[in-house]
């Protein structure tokens, strides 16, 4: 049997545990799999364009467990009534290739994100950082919040979005939750003063959504909605201010900001970082950015979370998703079994 998280046990799990533990959780995880970077099968994931998105498999495997997710990517999903990213996935038995977790990742995937962000930014981030803004606050915003407060103490929010009805809908969701929000009037405007920069926007377009111009020294940019071939957020320029960390190299150079630059400019693995064999953040008046796109060894760190994490709850079912005949040669057996006599 399969074991099987659906939308309604995912919430209800996220709201018993409560995000920020998740996340705090799941950054443990993240950091245990990026620390054995070299045992991951690694490959830039398998996408599929059209004019109105993008549905593109991860996979990955530490040849024990296999995992992969199926993911969307339609920004104009939301003016028609859907949402841009939703996602499942799935972790199998590479001793059988069974299939032994299968869950929902819609919900998953914004809290493995906001997880990776705030992973990273607690490396490259000053310390003392106490004030970020966000550009875009969709779907994802709110995860990213809670995750940064979570590992770094950020209570300050300065938030800027093109949509009225989202900075709102953020402002409702987050001012119970004890932020301190102030909403801005341009993208410029929020990123006055902030220590960190989350940009979060979805548009299949390279967008500037931030020039060289307004980026002030010491900043950590953390870039996740530049994720796909022809949508990109930041002006090149900004590329040149300061370091530039990714995932997996030959999938940012496709997917993340640096699709822009030349073939050669210099990034770093942030796996690197962790694990001490590269420099991260050398100064205060260092800009770090985090040119992020989502990676599969992420999903996996997450997937096995959940599976982790929901052993023994009520939080799961399951099901029957592989047809496993007594006599592993008659797969035919379970249908004839049912078929009516003489048809
Ligand atoms: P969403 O559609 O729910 O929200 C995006 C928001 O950006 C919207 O509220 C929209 O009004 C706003 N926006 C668009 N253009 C803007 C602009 N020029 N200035 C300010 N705001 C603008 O999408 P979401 O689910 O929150 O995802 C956000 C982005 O993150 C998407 O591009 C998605 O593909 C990406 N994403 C990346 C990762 C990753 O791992 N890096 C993971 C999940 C999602």
């Amino acid at each position: 049997m399969t074991r099987f998280v659906d939308v309604h046990n995912m919430v209800r799990w996220a709201a018993a545990n409560g995000p920020e533990n998740i996340i705090a959780g799941m950054i443990e995880y993240l950091e245990s799999d990026f620390r054995r970077w070299e045992s991951f099968d690694k490959s830039p994931r398998v996408a599929s364009h059209t004019p109105f998105g993008v549905i593109e498999l991860m996979p990955t495997s530490d040849h024990e467990t296999y995992g992969f997710k199926y993911v969307n990517g339609h920004p104009s999903n939301p003016a028609r009534g859907f949402q841009t990213v939703t996602a499942f996935g799935v972790l199998a038995d590479v001793h059988n290739g069974y299939p032994t977790f299968l869950t929902e990742m819609t919900v998953l995937t914004a809290l493995r994100t906001a997880a990776t962000s705030a992973m990273v930014a607690r490396k490259l981030a000053r310390p003392d950082s106490s004030v970020m803004a966000m550009i875009g606050t969709g779907s994802q915003s709110e995860f990213q919040a809670l995750a940064f407060r979570s590992a770094l103490g950020i209570t300050a929010l300065k938030i800027w979005d093109t949509d009225p009805a989202a900075l709102e809908k953020f402002v409702r969701n987050m001012t119970p939750l004890g932020f301190d929000i102030t909403v801005a009037s341009s993208a410029a405007g929020t990123v006055q003063g902030a220590d960190i920069i989350t940009t979060c926007t979805a548009d299949k377009a390279n967008a500037t959504i931030l020039t060289a111009d307004v980026i002030e020294p010491g900043v950590h940019i953390n870039a996740i909605g530049g994720d796909c071939p022809g949508k990109t957020e930041l002006d090149a320029a900004v590329l040149e201010l300061g370091d530039v960390f990714v995932e997996f190299t030959p999938q940012t150079r496709i997917e993340g900001e640096i699709q822009q630059m030349p073939a050669d400019f210099a990034v770093t693995e942030f796996w690197q970082v962790l694990r001490g064999q590269a420099p991260g953040r050398v100064s205060a008046e260092q800009v770090t950015i985090f040119d992020s796109v989502g990676f599969a060894i992420e999903d996996f760190s997450a997937l096995r979370y959940i599976r982790d994490a929901v052993v023994g709850t009520e939080y799961y079912e399951e099901i029957d998703l592989v047809a496993n005949p007594e006599d592993p040669k008659d797969l035919f057996g379970l249908v004839g079994a049912l078929s009516p006599v003489g048809t």
